[in-house]
C-alpha cells in the first residue's frame, strides 16, 4: 500500500464540532438528564412510543434480537441480505440465532423479493427479516410486511445508515416491528459510536426494558476514551490531516472485520451532549449529500437503477464498475487522495467464522455486486475540485464517457 501525505478525502464524513464536544462535556455533568432530553426527541421525531440508547448499532441490533427470542423462542433464524455488514450476522450469533440469507437486487440493493417469497414459504422458524437501508436507500418494508400477511415474522428494521430518511411522513427506523439507528463514524449522523433501538410495540418494549435495565454503563476509562475519540475526530477527520490516521495501519480504517467481542453498553450522557442540535445538524448534511448524489447522477456515474430520479442524502454514493478496473480505480483514488472505498469485501457467506451457523440462502447476485461496487463521497469536505476529479478517474478507467 502507498501512503500518501497531503489531502485526503475519508469515504464517509460525519462531523463533531469543537462545540458539540463542549456540550458533551456540559452533558456529563448533568448526568441521565441529557440522555432523557435526546430520548425525547428522538421518540417525537420518529414518532415512536420506546426508544432505548446503547453504545452502537450492534448492541442495539443485539438486545433486538434478544428480546424477540425471548417472545417466540421457537423460532431461531433470522433472514438477513446476502450483502450487508459483517456487525449483523455477528449480532445473530451473539443472539444465540441462526442466520438465512436472501440475494440482493443490483438494482435495488434491497431483497431479491422472489427469494424471499421462497424463504417464508420453506421455513416455519424465521423469527425476524431484516430489510436494510443500504447507503440510507430505503429498503422497501412495505412490501416485506404485505408478503409475511401475519404477525410472522416480525421485521427489524436496520435503518443504522439512514438516520434522517423517509417515505412522506415515515422515518425510516419506524417502518417495522423494531428499528435500529447507528450514531458510529461513518453513518448519518454521529456521537462517536452510539445505536438508538426504537419500537412501538408494547409487548416488544417490555420484554427490551429487562433486558436493557440491567446492561451497565460505560466505565471511567472508556468515557475518558469517548471524549479523547471525539476530540481526534474533530481534528483529524479534516480532509489536509485526515491522511495522518490513514496511514496508522493499527488504527484499521475503512478495515472490515468479523467479530463478536463488542461492549454492550448504555449510551452515555457524553454522547447524547454531543448530538445536541442534532435535527439541524443532520439536515444541513443531507442537504449537502443530496446535491453531490444528484451531481455523480447528472454526470452519468453508474450504480443501481433505484437511484435515478430519487432525491436523497445517501451517505455514500454506490457506483458500479467494471470487475476487472476496480482495483485500478481503487488504487488511483489513493495515490490522488480521493476517498473511494469498498464497503464490506465480500458477502455474508463467505466469512469463515460463519461456517456451520448459516441455514442456506443464494448469494450469487450479491457476489457481483460486492466485486463491482465502489462508494464514491459525498460529505460536506467533498469540493467540486474533487468531485470533478473522481468522475474523470471513473471515465479514464471505464473507457466510458461519462
Ligand atoms: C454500521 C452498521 C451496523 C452496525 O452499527 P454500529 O454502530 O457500527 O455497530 C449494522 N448494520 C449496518 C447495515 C451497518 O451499516
Amino acid at each position: 500500500m502507498s501512503l500518501r501525505i497531503g489531502r485526503t478525502l475519508p469515504p464517509a464524513v460525519a462531523s463533531i464540532g469543537f462545540k458539540n464536544i463542549v456540550n458533551g462535556i456540559l452533558a456529563m455533568f448533568q448526568g441521565d438528564c441529557s440522555i432523557k432530553v435526546f430520548s425525547e426527541q428522538l421518540k417525537d421525531y420518529f414518532n415512536v412510543k420506546h426508544c432505548f440508547l446503547l453504545s452502537s448499532g450492534k448492541a442495539a441490533l443485539t438486545v433486538s434480537l434478544m428480546a424477540l427470542r425471548k417472545i417466540s423462542p421457537e423460532h431461531d433464524e433470522v433472514l438477513i441480505p446476502a450483502y450487508t455488514c459483517y456487525s449483523v450476522p455477528a449480532s445473530i450469533i451473539r443472539a444465540g440465532l441462526k442466520i438465512r440469507i436472501c440475494d440482493i437486487d443490483p438494482e435495488t440493493l434491497d431483497f431479491d423479493y422472489e427469494e424471499l417469497q421462497a424463504h417464508l414459504t420453506d421455513s416455519k422458524r424465521i423469527l425476524c427479516v431484516i430489510p436494510t437501508h443500504l447507503f440510507g436507500i430505503l429498503a422497501d418494508v412495505k412490501r416485506v410486511q404485505s408478503l409475511i400477511g401475519g404477525n410472522m415474522p416480525y421485521v427489524l428494521e436496520d435503518a443504522t445508515q439512514a438516520m434522517g430518511e423517509a417515505i412522506g411522513s415515515d422515518k425510516a427506523g419506524n417502518l417495522g416491528d423494531v428499528g435500529i439507528i447507528s450514531l458510529g463514524r461513518g453513518k448519518a449522523f454521529s456521537t462517536v459510536e452510539g445505536g438508538i433501538l426504537l419500537t412501538n410495540n408494547e409487548n416488544i418494549a417490555a420484554v427490551i426494558q429487562k433486558i436493557y435495565e440491567p446492561i451497565p454503563a460505560y466505565g471511567v476509562f472508556d468515557r475518558l476514551k469517548l471524549v479523547s475519540y471525539a476530540a481526534a475526530i474533530t481534528v483529524l477527520i479534516k480532509p489536509w490531516l485526515f491522511w495522518i490516521p490513514k496511514s496508522l495501519p493499527f488504527l484499521g480504517l475503512g478495515e472490515t472485520i468479523y467479530s463478536l467481542s463488542y461492549p454492550i453498553l448504555k449510551l452515555t450522557p457524553f454522547q447524547a451532549g454531543l448530538a445536541d442540535g442534532w435535527q439541524t445538524r443532520l439536515s444541513e448534511v443531507q442537504a449537502v449529500r443530496k446535491k453531490n448524489v444528484a451531481l455523480y447522477l447528472a454526470a452519468g456515474v453508474d450504480g443501481p437503477s433505484i437511484l435515478k430520479g430519487k432525491d436523497s442524502g445517501y451517505i455514500r454514493f454506490p457506483a458500479y464498475v467494471g470487475i476487472n478496473e476496480r482495483a485500478t480505480i481503487l488504487d488511483k483514488s489513493l495515490q490522488s487522495g480521493l476517498g473511494l472505498a469498498v464497503i464490506y469485501p465480500a458477502t455474508v457467506a463467505t466469512i469463515p467464522e460463519l461456517i456451520g451457523h448459516i441455514v442456506g440462502g443464494n448469494s450469487a447476485k450479491a457476489a457481483l455486486i460486492s466485486q463491482k461496487l465502489v462508494s464514491l463521497p459525498v460529505h460536506l469536505f467533498v469540493r467540486d475540485r474533487d468531485r470533478l476529479k473522481i468522475i474523470s478517474l471513473l471515465h479514464s478507467v471505464t473507457g466510458t464517457s461519462l
